[in-house]
This record gives structure tokens, C-alpha cells and sequence, in this order.
């Protein structure tokens, strides 16, 4: 009878495999296609600074359209795009129109103070791909001031400890783009990354603060992340505010800025506009959803 069972759920577990490796074999054939059929888009998310409560810029974040399967977040297609390949065409993709989209909204609201775009990079691109030379490309094609285009890098690439790491980051920042590391707070989180690095903004963790009220410790990690990077000199946004305590308690603590569902939801680019104009007719960025 044992036995029994047992192959039962052996069965039962064989055939949900079986159809996760479909499923992801069919992402895969999927993803190849969806970058010609132009499936594959940046939404964006406002960055606000918590001083003014105005839009300083925003994250470009990737999305793809499937026909059949909806809106597929990136978590899902991302790590296939890394181990395809297909990583380097997606992120050449949202690097142009991110840029381009950027300068078109400060052109349309030349009053509204210098837009930053974010965008984030894989670990893949500073290995393999032709990194430099494409951010080149793209802000000379786009007019983008290097200044306005932040690159988002996370922890895990730093780990590598790789000396081409290393010597492309330095180039970036030679180049005049801002630096951030994402995530930060999460994972191997080792401190000395922070100067080891030529890094200029450290984006705290949204899991920091999503508990931020649930008791000291986070308030106090919160805390220290901001002594540490003022102490090197740079930047902290906070990630993930989905509140106005949490948004009040960051200002407190002297966070520059803020991104979260509290002042919107990563958006299509037709949104946007909409977005500026009311800050331009001086309401605040605080909607939607
Ligand atoms: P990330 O760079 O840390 O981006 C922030 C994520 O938090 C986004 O998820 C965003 O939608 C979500 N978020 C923002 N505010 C809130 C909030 O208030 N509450 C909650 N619950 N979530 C919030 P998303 O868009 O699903 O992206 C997930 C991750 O996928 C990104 O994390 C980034 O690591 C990666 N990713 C997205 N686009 C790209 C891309 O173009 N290239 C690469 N290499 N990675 C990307
Ligand atoms: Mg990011
Ligand atoms: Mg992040
Ligand atoms: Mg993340």
C-alpha cells in the first residue's frame, strides 16, 4: 500500500514537471518571437523626490504583451531572456526607448525639472555583451544627457568580482552615468561594496520597507543604510512605498527620494504625460493605481 502511494505522488509530481518544462519550453519558443511582434515594452514608474513631492524621473520596466498569456511580468521572462540570450536584444530594446521617450516628455514639458530614466542591466551585459559602446550609441541617437540616464546594477554582480566588471562600471562612470545599486539590502549584502564600487545611489530594499512599521529593526537598517551613504556621498531612493506613513517616515529619516505603488504603478508611456501636467499645474503626484 505504501508503495502504492508512493508512486502515486511520484506521478502526481512527474507530470506537474512535465508540464512546467512545456510551459517554459514554450516561453522560450515564445520569447524568440515576441521581440520581432514587438510584444516585449518598457512600462515606467515615477521616482518622486520626498522633499517636494514632485517626479524626478522614472525606472523603465520591462513587460511583455503575450497574446495568449496577458501581461508576463518580468520575473518570469527575464531569467529565459538571460539564458538565451535573447537578454542582450530585450535590453537594447528598453534602453532605446526609454532614452527616447524620456527626452519626448521634457521636450513636451521643457518647465518640469531635468527627468531622470533608470534603467536596469543584467549581469550577461558586462560579460558578454557590447555594453559601453551601446550606451554610447543610445544617448547619442536619443540626445539624452549622460547624466539623465542611471543604470540599475544589482549586488550579485558586484560578488563576481570580476576585473571586466570592474573596468566597464569605471568606464560608465567616466562617461558621467550615475551609478545604483538595486536591491540593496537583500542578499549577500555586503557593505564594502558600497566603496569598493564607483556607485552614487543605493536603492534600499522595498522588503525595508514594506515592515517599516512592524518595529525597530527595520526602521534602524533604514537608518544606517542612510548614515553609510551619506557618509560616501550618495543618493538613497526607497523602493516599494505603498503608504503615506511609510513615505513620512522615509522623508524623517532623510531619504532623498521614493518610488511605490503609493505615488503609481509602473505605467505604459501614454500615461505618463498625464502625469507631468499635473505636476506642472502644481497638484501633487499622489494617485492612481
Ligand atoms: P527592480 O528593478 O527592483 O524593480 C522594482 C520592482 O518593484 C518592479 O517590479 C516594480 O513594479 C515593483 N514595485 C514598485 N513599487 C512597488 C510597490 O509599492 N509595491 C510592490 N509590491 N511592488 C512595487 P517588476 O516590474 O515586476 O520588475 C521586477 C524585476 O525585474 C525588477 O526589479 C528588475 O530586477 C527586473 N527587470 C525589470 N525590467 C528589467 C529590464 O528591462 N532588464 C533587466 N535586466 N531586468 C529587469
Ligand atoms: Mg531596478
Ligand atoms: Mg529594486
Ligand atoms: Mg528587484
Amino acid at each position: 500500500r505504501a508503495k502504492k502511494l508512493g508512486r502515486a505522488r511520484f506521478e502526481v509530481f512527474d507530470k506537474s514537471l512535465h508540464l512546467e518544462v512545456l510551459s517554459r519550453l514554450e516561453l522560450e519558443y515564445d520569447l524568440r518571437l515576441a521581440m520581432e511582434q514587438q510584444q516585449i515594452l518598457p512600462f515606467y514608474q515615477p521616482i518622486v523626490d520626498l522633499r517636494t513631492g514632485k517626479i524626478t524621473g522614472f525606472e523603465a520596466l520591462a513587460r511583455w504583451k503575450h497574446p495568449v498569456r496577458g501581461m508576463v511580468p518580468p520575473a518570469e521572462f527575464i531569467p529565459i531572456a538571460e539564458e538565451t540570450g535573447l537578454i542582450n536584444d530585450i535590453s537594447r530594446h528598453i534602453l532605446q526607448c526609454a532614452c527616447r521617450d524620456v527626452v519626448t516628455w521634457q521636450q513636451a514639458f521643457p518647465h518640469t525639472p531635468p527627468l531622470s530614466m533608470s534603467v536596469n542591466l543584467s549581469t550577461i551585459q558586462f560579460l558578454e555583451g557590447d555594453l559601453v559602446p551601446l550606451i554610447r550609441e543610445t544617448l547619442d541617437s536619443s540626445g539624452l544627457e549622460a547624466q539623465r540616464l542611471k543604470l540599475e546594477i544589482t549586488e550579485s554582480l558586484l560578488m563576481e568580482e570580476l576585473d571586466v566588471v570592474r573596468l566597464v562600471l569605471s568606464e560608465l562612470r567616466g562617461m558621467n552615468i550615475p551609478l545604483l545599486l538595486d536591491d540593496f539590502g537583500t542578499g549577500y549584502s555586503s557593505l564594502s561594496y558600497l566603496h569598493r564600487f564607483p556607485l552614487n545611489v543605493v536603492k534600499i530594499d522595498a522588503s525595508f520597507v514594506r515592515n517599516l512599521h512592524l518595529g525597530q529593526e527595520n526602521l534602524e537598517i533604514v537608518r544606517a543604510i542612510k548614515m553609510l551613504a551619506m557618509a560616501l556621498n550618495m543618493e538613497v531612493i526607497a523602493e516599494g512605498i505603498e503608504s503615506e506613513i511609510q513615505m513620512e517616515t522615509l522623508k524623517d529619516m532623510g531619504c532623498e527620494f521614493g518610488q511605490g505603488f503609493f505615488f503609481a504603478k509602473p505605467l505604459p508611456r501614454e500615461e505618463i504625460p498625464r502625469l507631468l501636467e499635473q505636476q506642472v499645474d502644481g497638484k501633487t503626484s499622489e494617485q492612481n493605481g
